[in-house]
């Protein structure tokens, strides 16, 4: 029997109030059932909502030292644990031990981030106009918001939310995707332990035509934090923009690695190799497009396709195991019908290409690593989110040629450049148009105390991480304060 988890709403676990459930299933053995679920419906998110709501009268009150310290504890809950909850992340969404390590590290710094902030969050304190007149601004929290995840990040992605809405003294609903149910429960576990107040945070599980719905159309949730694909985000946008309500959006991106002839040819090879396969793909910082200058795109290929057809695939929890499965068997269809995309587009298959399913990894959502080349800029395959181990060889005709194949795209999450030139790196980092640049190191690795996101269709202006993820999670407050006793006009004494 597997093992029952819950709702947790105004600090009680509870099931859905219809009783329905699903399962979270382990993506490299699909018959290894890691939970049931309740599959909750909106009458969960109202109870939820309500619970938010009323928490967050106390919960804004209390000064944000002391809610830093709730997220201290967090984080230092989350670093004891790191290893068994890394365990249990690889075992429900697939991908190797080492980076679901990372994936937790990351909820930790971001945790200790936060708490950190608590004795910050700064406004400013400016000059008044008027004699005998103090001017400041101060940040207050937005209300309930809704946060709403993908499954790629488990831990981080939640943690990069709700740590933040917290310490800005809001009140939270969080409803994860559906693949990856239990790693969010075990971070609103480790929260319910640091003794934040019932109510604070709420966690709904389910489907996102039910629950996420639910939150965006509910009218007491005053924003909405969404991070996914640009086809929920677009609709999520749609119905926050008729409610007026205070939306950020991360999404999908096709980002590129540019390879200049005069690159450490063994730096890039590297990390075109981690950008491209780590996560499986499954990263929206993927690198998904290799942009490779015309006089080494032979070699380039050459030593690429050499390196990937030694990549070993397999269950994560096997430390020589390079990439694990894909997240579930429909990502499997959608990498496939990518890839046979590409193949009528008369974009060439250099290896890969197909699920793995020999022996054990028939169990379970392989598929192998895959190299197109001969990918034309305009091919579907050189413009739509793959979201798998799949990336396209392009070449380009010099350093300009190359730029202007990065920039031809609908979004703009993450760009690499690998050269020795400093002239064309810094040229580069002017040019790219992409909301993250890296030179000489992959499209992969962000760090948490720098903005995080993306221009065009990745996102709708806003930056998660750094200090910019404060300007989501808190509304400015303007205070003016007159102590000269007598009525002063602005502008006009
Ligand atoms: P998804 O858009 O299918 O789902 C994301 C979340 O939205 C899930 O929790 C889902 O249940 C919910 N949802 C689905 N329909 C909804 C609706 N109608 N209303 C409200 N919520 C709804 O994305 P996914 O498959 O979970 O994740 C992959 C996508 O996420 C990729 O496009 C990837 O690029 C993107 N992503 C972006 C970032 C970033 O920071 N830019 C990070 C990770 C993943
Ligand atoms: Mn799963």
């Amino acid at each position: 029997m597997a093992e029952r988890y819950f709702n947790w709403i105004g600090g009680q676990w509870v099931a859905a109030r219809s009783g329905e459930i699903f399962q979270s299933l382990n993506p490299a053995r699909l018959d290894d059932v890691i939970g049931e679920f309740p599959a909750s419906d909106g009458a969960d998110v109202g109870a939820a909502v309500e619970a938010a709501r009323e928490a967050l009268e106390g919960w804004r009150k209390m000064p944000a030292p002391k809610r830093g310290e709730i997220l201290f504890k967090a984080g230092e809950i989350l670093k004891a644990r790191k290893e068994s909850l890394a365990r249990e992340m690889t075992r429900e969404m697939g991908k190797p031990l080492r980076e679901t390590l990372g994936d937790v590290q990351e909820a930790i710094d971001t945790a200790y981030y936060a708490a950190g902030e608590g004795r910050r969050l700064a406004g400013e304190t400016v000059p008044a106009e008027l004699p005998n007149k103090f001017a400041m601004s101060v940040r207050c929290p937005v209300g309930v918001c809704g946060l709403i995840t993908p499954w790629n990040f488990p831990m981080a992605i939640p943690a990069w939310k709700t740590f933040p809405a917290l310490i800005c003294g809001n009140t939270v609903v969080f409803k994860p995707a559906k693949d990856t149910p239990l790693l969010a429960t075990r971070l609103v576990q480790i929260l319910e332990e640091t003794g934040v107040p019932a109510g604070v945070v709420n966690l709904v599980h389910g489907f996102g035509e039910s629950v996420g719905k639910a939150i965006v159309e509910h009218p007491r949730v005053d924003l909405v934090s969404f991070t996914g694909s640009c086809e929920v985000g677009r609709v999520i946008a749609e119905s926050c923009g008729r409610r007026l309500r205070k939306h950020s959006l991360e999404m999908g991106g096709k980002n590129a690695q540019i390879i200049l002839h005069d690159a450490n040819l063994d730096l890039a090879l590297e990390g075109a190799l981690w950008g491209a396969f780590g996560t499986t793909g499954q990263r929206c910082t993927a690198t998904s497009r290799l942009i490779v200058e015309r006089s080494i795109a032979e070699e380039f290929t050459r030593r690429f396709l050499e390196r990937v057809q030694a990549l070993r695939v397999g269950y994560g929890l096997d430390p020589k195991v390079d990439i694990g499965p894909l997240v579930n068997l429909a990502q499997l269809q959608r990498v496939q019908g990518y890839v046979d995309i590409g193949v009528r587009e008369g974009a060439k298959l250099l290896c890969g290409g197909r699920p793995l399913t020999e022996g054990e990894l028939g169990h379970g959502c392989f598929y192998a690593p895959t190299v197109l080349g001969e990918v034309q800029p305009r091919m579907r395959v050189a413009q739509e989110e793959i979201f798998g181990p799949v990336t396209a060889i392009l070449t380009a005709d010099g350093f300009e040629d190359a730029l202007e194949i990065a920039n031809g795209t609908n979004y703009g999450l993450s760009c690499s450049i690998y050269t020795r030139d400093v002239n064309r790196a810094f040229a580069a980092i002017r040019d790219l148009a992409s909301g993250i640049v890296y030179v000489n190191s992959p499209t992969i690795g962000a760090e948490v105390q720098l903005p995080f996101g993306g221009i065009k269709n990745t996102g709708n202006g806003h930056r998660e991480a750094g200090t910019t993820v404060l300007d989501i999670f808190s509304e400015w407050k303007t205070v003016y304060v007159d102590y000269s006793g007598r009525l002063q006009k602005a502008q006009m004494d």
